[in-house]
């Protein structure tokens, strides 16, 4: 059946009453894009506020194979919010509530529309803290962060989403509700299945609740700006730190080009003029701990880093400049989009020992083609965030076809992955095969068509075309 066959907009304000649902073009085309350059418009946007509307929409969707496309704050980077095939777009922004902080389990129970800022917040309020900091918190959601398995700046010492994640409550592609975890640190209750919904990318079912394992606030922290002649002396302090046994809470690295991007905006004047003019690479170290540990580690990360040709360093000296030199990481993508707004960008992770050599490839890449490319990224994780153009223009599509596979396959040859905190959605999937061979690419097509038989959730992502193809059929 045609989705214009089907009375959709009777259908669902019956479901969910009308205030819950948009169907004028102006409202649609706001729902028909992400943060990435993939557009397609809904035929009808809904903003469930329970999970009962979730199942009902999912059973009214699986009964009439209407595609359905979860949604957080849309700030995903890779497509996976955008409803290619037309369908349904369902927001969960309206179902964030904080459920519950339990300060004597160390746990938090949200809904998925909760932003994950006010859950930080929230926890803060408690002197807990919830890790997982995306640059993109102010305006992501738990949810999205769940599905795409997000990282951030404190990955480093805390890990990733995935590490915070006791139990689910999901809504199945057909219309089921099922509840996955517990608030129990060791539970072996049948299969271990919460995992497996953790970086679907919103393609195996819609995440409803969640329980998230939260720590204790650090009593303190301390941050330092240090620059470096060249990534490769920047490189060398990493692995000297780390083994030190010290573990910083974050490791970021910058390259010359984003930071310089990042100043001409005005952001971070104080730091500019403590920037050696011979700077080629930044680390943005933060220590955290109790007060006495503080201080031995950012004297430990100071030392190795002058032994290792630090150039100059800038230590943060209260609350304020800590946040000023926060903001200068996470205004890099801002300010590359003001310089280009037509990058080529990538997000790659690589063995982190193996991040200079990966550097210097994109660099010999784009002297032998003529190319700018930017990168910073997450040094400890190995994950570099890098953007692409030609010296003076962006990418022809045909160049930019070119340019990533070589880089997608310099980074396979070092063992690295294609993908490390944007997800695959629908930008990436005809690169799958650089990391998953055909085996496992069926395995998966398998556990999709387990869960959602008649392909609505979230159609277009992640799959290859051939395998989605071979999955569902071609029509
Ligand atoms: C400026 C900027 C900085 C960023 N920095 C980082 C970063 O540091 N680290 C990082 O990992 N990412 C980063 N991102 C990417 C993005 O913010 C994250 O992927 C984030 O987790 C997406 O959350 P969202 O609520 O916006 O999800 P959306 O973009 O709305 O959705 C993302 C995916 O999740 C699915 N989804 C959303 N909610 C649900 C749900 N409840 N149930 C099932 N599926 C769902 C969607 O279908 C889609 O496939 C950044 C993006 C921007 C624009």
């Amino acid at each position: 059946m045609q989705i214009d066959e089907i009375a959709l907009k009777p259908d669902l304000i019956a479901l969910l009453g009308e205030k819950k649902c948009c169907f004028s073009l102006e409202d649609r085309w706001t729902y028909s894009f992400d943060a990435s350059k993939e557009r397609g418009v809904p035929d009808a946007v809904v903003f469930p506020s329970c999970s009962r509307d979730v199942c009902a929409i999912m059973g009214y969707a699986h009964g009439n194979k209407i595609p359905v496309v979860p949604r957080g704050a849309g700030s995903g980077l890779t497509g996976g919010a955008v409803p290619l095939n037309g369908g349904i777009v369902m927001v969960l922004e309206r179902m964030n509530r904080i459920l519950e902080l339990d300060t004597k389990n160390l746990c938090a129970v949200v809904e998925t529309g909760v932003i994950t800022a006010d859950l930080q917040t929230a926890a803060a309020r408690e002197n807990l803290f919830y890790p997982p900091d995306p640059a993109s918190q102010a305006f992501s959601t738990i949810g999205g962060n769940i599905a795409e398995n997000a990282g951030g700046m404190r990955g480093a010492k805390y890990g990733v989403t995935k590490q915070y994640v006791l139990g689910l409550e999901v809504v199945l592609p057909n219309g089921d509700l099922v509840t996955l975890g517990s608030k129990c640190i060791k539970d072996v209750v049948g299969y271990s299945m919460t995992e497996l919904f953790v970086g679907s990318e919103g393609t195996f079912g819609i995440i409803t609740k969640a329980i998230l394992k939260l720590v204790t606030r650090p009593e303190t922290v301390k941050t330092l700006a240090i620059c470096f002649s060249s990534i490769q002396d920047a490189g060398g302090a990493v692995p000297l730190l780390l083994k030190s046994g010290v573990v910083p809470c974050t490791l970021e690295f910058i390259d010359a080009a984003c930071l310089q991007a990042v100043l001409a905006r005005g952001i971070g004047d104080e730091l500019e003029q403590q920037i050696h003019g011979d700077t080629k690479a930044m680390l943005l170290i933060e220590v955290d701990g109790s007060a006495h540990e503080v201080e031995r580690d950012a004297a430990m990360v100071l030392k190795i880093c002058k032994e290792s040709g630090m150039l100059s360093c800038r230590l943060a000296r209260d609350p304020d400049e800590r946040e000023r030199l926060w903001q200068v990481r996470r205004s890099i993508h801002g300010a590359l989009m003001g310089l280009c707004p037509q990058w080529l960008e990538e997000d790659i992770s690589v063995p982190p020992a193996s991040i200079p050599m990966m550097l210097d490839k994109l660099q010999r890449l784009a002297g032998a083609k003529n190319l700018r490319i930017l990168c910073f990224g997450h040094y400890a994780d190995g994950n570099i965030h890098l953007s692409v153009s030609e010296a003076d223009a962006p990418l022809t599509p045909q160049q930019a076809l070119v340019v990533k596979k070589e880089i997608f396959s310099e980074t396979v040859k070092l063992g690295g992955r294609i993908a490390a905190e944007h997800g695959i959605g629908s930008v990436k999937k005809e690169y799958l095969g650089f990391n998953l061979d055909e085996p496992t690419l069926n395995l998966a097509m398998g556990v999709k068509k387990m869960l959602d038989p008649r392909g609505i959730l979230n159609p277009g992502k992640i799959f290859p075309q051939q395998i989605w193809d071979k999955g569902y059929g071609s029509d």
